[in-house]
């Protein structure tokens, strides 16, 4: 069913664990999908492992990411109740196949697929059969892109996780959406795949310093308080400083990603399993600077 399957496998893993209802971001879901509005013409769309963020204009629409061909349709199904304005453009955050397949729905529809520089040559590199190549880039670390009285501003802060992490600033409605960089009430992810955690927490500080109240993300809640930043942040520092003070100590290497407990985070989603993995990921970073 799912434009993805290995994806669906692993977000079946993942709600297992999160003790969700869903099995992935397709049909299963699909009874689960809802539409928020978050602020006048800016929309949350989705269910709990997935959501995308959509932009009504004066000029036609412009939506964040398609997740898989099955989300695409339902989030395509769920504008078109709320508009019959033209789709214009489809903006990947970045260049995981998780968050950017089944973009052939929103481009059949006549949508410009829009993605930074460093996403495109990643995507050219490793084409993905379920990934609609972009059609415009966009480069350096940040880009306006205005439609009728909108205004959105692509915000790039380097490496983080993936390549060409596009950060999504609505100025005027004073809300940003950003993917994986901030999930609220979770622990990383797994092994926290593709991130560099060094340069996750420099990106979280350089964010924290954007002006805007409110946070859209696009796992586990669709909007939350701009504090979820910080909270985020905090929970990294933590990781480490936790890191440091084992090797300090002089704990095993080996022993030191089992070691380590963080209390306080005890009650996010994935703690009990993805604490050590976590810890694994700061370690080997520390260890290997990469
Ligand atoms: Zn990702």
């Amino acid at each position: 069913m799912s434009g993805n399957p290995v994806f669906g496998k692993v977000l079946a893993a993942v709600a297992l664990l999160l003790g969700l209802g869903v099995s992935s971001p397709g049909a299963d879901a699909r009874a689960a999908y809802k539409t928020t509005q978050v602020a006048p013409g800016l929309y949350s769309f989705g269910a709990g492992l997935a959501f995308n963020a959509f932009m009504i204009t004066d000029d036609g629409v412009i939506v964040m990411d398609s997740f898989d061909r099955d989300f695409a349709k339902a989030s395509l199904a769920a504008i078109r109740k709320l508009t019959d304005k033209p789709i214009r453009y489809l903006i990947y955050s970045h260049n995981h196949y998780d968050h950017i397949s089944g973009g052939e729905v929103f481009k059949a529809e006549g949508a410009t697929i829009l993605a930074h520089d460093a996403t495109a040559t990643w995507l050219e590199r490793h084409p993905s059969a379920d990934v609609v190549m972009p059609d415009q880039r966009w480069s350096g670390s940040k880009s306006e892109l205005r439609l009728g009285r909108s205004l959105i501003n692509l915000v790039y802060f380097g490496a983080n996780h993936g390549e060409g992490m596009t950060v999504f600033q609505f100025p005027n409605e004073r809300v940003i959406y950003t993917v994986d960089l901030v999930v609220p009430h979770r622990v990383g992810f797994a092994y926290m795949p593709d991130f560099s955690p060094r340069e996750w927490e420099r990106t979280l500080s350089e964010m924290d310093a954007l002006d805007f109240d409110r946070v859209m993300y696009a796992h586990n809640a669709p909007v939350g308080p701009r504090s979820s930043v910080a909270d985020q942040l905090k929970y990294l520092r933590d990781l480490r400083a936790a890191i440091d003070a084992e090797l300090k100590k002089g704990t095993p290497f080996m022993q030191i990603p089992n070691t380590v407990k963080l209390p306080q985070y005890q009650t996010w989603d994935g703690y009990a399993q993805w604490l050590p993995m976590n810890a694994w990921r700061v370690l080997l970073e520390i260890a290997m600077g990469v």
